[in-house]
């Protein structure tokens, strides 16, 4: 038998290798395996099944051993690292390596006890003869004689006080045998159980739910590969829904992966999936995939899945890798959410990775959000994905009201910069006398400057690229991050003239302050980039919140996802235009999901609730569309900018960003690159660029970037890639390749 294996070593190359006997029976597609490369031993995915065609097999070295007694990467897996590579521009090796635990890659053994069990029976003169001859021995034959099940060695040894050397004689008769036992670690096992406030039983479905799970179940039953977005609006009931889908796989012996945007800001959504999940399938376990599990819990939660021990995971993107077997449905909630992007090499985004993982393996792929992607949104308009609604909140309740108080009044009411308007003040002090909660969010900031004027509102554009244009405090410029376009930076508004154009941005902090002024008395408290940072700080912040020893909550949008807390009755929405007049595309989009899903906060329980929206813009269309949740107004008025413009989802993009130490050099290159883009593919790519990053400098590293626009990114990136290997870059310029960034900052 001879395989074909990919080596984890650094490099992209598939080299084959003779399957000794012993091994013939473990090794298959998949399987991780210890092979000779030079002098060294490394790891190695074998890749296919069969002798090299241009090599002679006398001269092939052998498989040291295989790691594992099942592969360790599934079949669909190695299509999935093979598309990844192609599409990301990402070295194969380091894909695959993305896919296994670092404890499996460190090819690390897994924590195993010694077990000790009666082999063969010694018959009765036997014994006595090893009684006269080698007493310790016959004690421990006769205690594991008596016993039924294996015992833990160094227990046993102890407890007779024998030395392993009594214990390996005995082996070698064959009067008692020694096997391995995998130790379990449980994974953040109590973390996400079933706790207050998690209902696990399951509620009866109202009608549209039923339409639902019905289409989906048709689905599966059918089987083979499909996409179908659930577009359900805040609190209609969306979980239920993929849960029955869940439970119907289950059922029908299929395995699945769960994937929410980042499981340490969703514990009750885990929890709830998890309890429920786990009622559905009392014989299987749910494995929880996150990025604070130690290496041992990741390992375990790998094993039973790759063993099949476990057929369900919920986890955060990197779960889309999960060797979960016979994969027959991925469920992607929020799908809209920019943390499925992956930041660093393979930048690849985690729901359209699902939902190619399901083509490669013929699952059904469900994409959920009250807010879709609106490249999801073309795609399900197309017909290339099924849609399916849920208009309505569970609760009969209509969405909250959504107030949108112009901050413009209250800048002249209030003689100068403000923080909280009256409206949001009287409203948080009237919830702080009846003992009701008030969220505020404070949308994170990005690190560019943009310009608006305090009197009317206005931004500046670009009138190429109709993003906000940002502020270059180093020569006093105006830019433009996309095309470069750059003007001297106005002193007075270009549109009313008003003299005060006001730097952007309040923190966390100053919000703070500004409410603890207005309500001495409450309890506050803020949940920013520090707090995150610390994994439990977190959670009993939330703890504090949920049982009410906490009145008024500040934070970043991040707060918001999934939570669901009855006692909130107001949410603040302190500056809506940080999102909107950030320099990207997408701002409109972002602002609309956040408006939406931050109102989705209010009045989850059985009082009604109010959001507040602060904004210098409340005429823009943006916050008009999310005033109603209308969703598809909004997807059609951005829909013909992003067409007009030449946007995704009409065409790919893709990010190009050069970086080294001489900014002349730097420019030289990134120019003459360009250059050749140009000459390599004439009008089947738009440039734009190259020009400044928006990060100018990080570490006395300069940063230039180019931006790519292709009707399809796949059919480019191939030759884009390899005119990139061919180019004569020097050594001080690093470069990187993202294709469909999350974002233009
Ligand atoms: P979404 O994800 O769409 O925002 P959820 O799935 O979180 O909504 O549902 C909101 C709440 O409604 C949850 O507490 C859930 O248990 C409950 N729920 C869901 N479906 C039903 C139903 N058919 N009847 C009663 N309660 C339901
Ligand atoms: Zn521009």
């Amino acid at each position: 038998m001879f395989v074909g294996v990919h080596p984890l070593a650094g490099f992209d190359k598939l080299l084959h290798y003779r399957v000794p006997a012993a091994l013939a029976e473990v090794v298959a597609v998949g399987s991780l395996v210890r092979i000779p490369v030079g002098r060294r031993i490394t790891l190695g995915i074998v890749a296919q099944v069969g002798p090299p065609t241009d090599f002679p097999v006398d001269k092939l070295k052998a498989v040291v051993d295989a790691v594992f007694p099942f592969p360790a990467v599934t079949a669909d897996l190695l299509g999935l690292a093979r598309w990844m590579s192609a599409y990301y521009a990402a070295p194969l090796d380091s894909v695959i390596e993305g896919f296994l635990p670092a404890a499996v890659r460190a090819g690390a053994a897994i924590k195993q006890e010694r077990m000790l069990v009666a082999g063969q029976a010694l018959s009765e003169a036997d014994v006595e003869a090893l009684e006269r001859r080698a007493p310790q021995q016959a004690k421990l034959y006769r205690f594991l004689a008596g016993q039924r099940q294996p015992l833990k060695k160094s227990l046993v040894l102890r407890r007779l006080d024998v030395t392993p050397a009594v214990c390996t004689a005995l082996v070698r008769r064959g009067a008692i045998r020694e096997e391995s036992r995998r130790v379990e670690r449980v994974a953040y096992a109590d973390e996400f159980a079933a706790t207050e406030g998690v209902a696990t039983a399951a509620p009866e479905l109202n009608p549209q739910q039923r339409e639902a799970v019905g289409a989906l179940e048709g689905a599966l039953a059918k089987g083979g590969f499909g996409v179908t977005l659930l577009h359900g609006v805040t609190g209609s009931g969306k979980t239920e829904v993929y849960l029955r889908a869940i439970e119907a796989t289950l059922r029908a012996g299929g395995g699945v992966i769960f994937l929410v945007p980042e499981v340490a800001l969703t514990p009750q959504t885990v929890s709830r999936l998890r309890s429920r999940l786990e009622s559905i399938a009392p014989d299987h376990r749910c494995v929880v995939w996150h990025s604070h599990l130690s290496e041992g819990e990741r390992l375990d939660g790998w094993m039973a899945l790759a063993t099949g021990e476990a057929r369900v995971v919920v986890g955060a993107r990197s779960a889309v890798f999960a060797p979960v077997r016979g994969l027959r449905l991925i469920v992607v909630d929020e799908e809209h959410e920019p943390a499925y992007k992956q930041d660093e090499s393979p930048r690849y985004q985690g729901r359209d990775v699902a939902v190619m993982r399901a083509k490669l393996c013929g699952a059904h792929c469900i994409l959920g959000s009250a807010t879709p992607a609106l490249e999801t949104w073309a795609n399900a308009r197309a017909g290339r994905y099924g849609l399916l609604r849920l208009t309505e909140r569970v609760d009969g309740r209509g969405l909250p009201h959504i107030q949108v108080v112009d901050m413009k009044i209250e800048v002249m009411r209030q003689r100068g910069a403000a923080t909280l308007s009256r409206k949001l003040v009287d409203a948080m002090y009237a919830r702080f006398e009846r003992r009701e909660q008030t969220i505020l969010f404070i949308n994170r900031r990005g690190y560019s400057s943009s310009m608006q004027c305090t009197k009317c509102g206005h931004t500046e554009e670009c009138r190429h690229c109709s993003i906000s244009m940002t502020y270059h405090r180093t020569d006093e410029t105006l830019r433009c991050h996309l095309c470069g376009d750059s003007r001297p930076a106005p002193v007075r508004c270009p549109s009313c003239a008003a003299p005060d154009i006001r730097w952007r941005g309040l923190g966390t902090q100053r919000v703070e302050e500004a409410v603890r002024r207005v309500l001495p008395r409450a309890r506050i408290e803020r949940i920013d980039a520090d707090t995150m940072a610390k994994k439990n700080r977190f959670r009993e912040l939330l703890g504090e919140f949920r049982t009410g020893r906490i009145d008024v909550l500040i934070g970043t949008q991040m707060i918001g996802k999934g939570l669901d807390f009855p006692n909130v009755t107001l949410v603040g929405l302190i500056d809506a235009d940080l999102s909107m007049h950030v320099p990207d595309f997408r701002a409109n989009e972002r602002t609309f999901q956040l408006l939406v899903q931050v109102a989705g906060r209010a009045g989850r329980g059985d009082r009604a609730g109010e959001v507040v929206v602060q904004t210098f813009t409340p005429q823009s269309e943006t916050i008009q569309f999310s005033r109603h949740a209308d969703f598809d107004g909004f997807a059609e008025t951005e829909l013909h900018v992003r067409e007009r413009f030449g946007y995704p989802p009409y065409r790919h993009l893709i990010h190009h960003l050069f970086r080294g130490p001489n900014e002349e050099k730097l420019r030289f290159y990134a120019e003459q690159w360009a250059r050749a883009v140009e000459q390599a593919f004439g009008n089947r790519l738009e440039i734009k660029g190259p020009s400044p990053s928006p990060i100018e400098k990080i570490k006395d590293q300069y940063r230039w970037q180019l931006w790519y626009f292709a009707p399809s990114a796949s059919r480019v990136i191939g030759e884009l890639n390899q005119l990139r290997e061919n180019f004569a870059w020097p050594d001080d310029i690093v470069q990187m390749l993202d294709v469909d960034p999350a974002s233009l900052v």
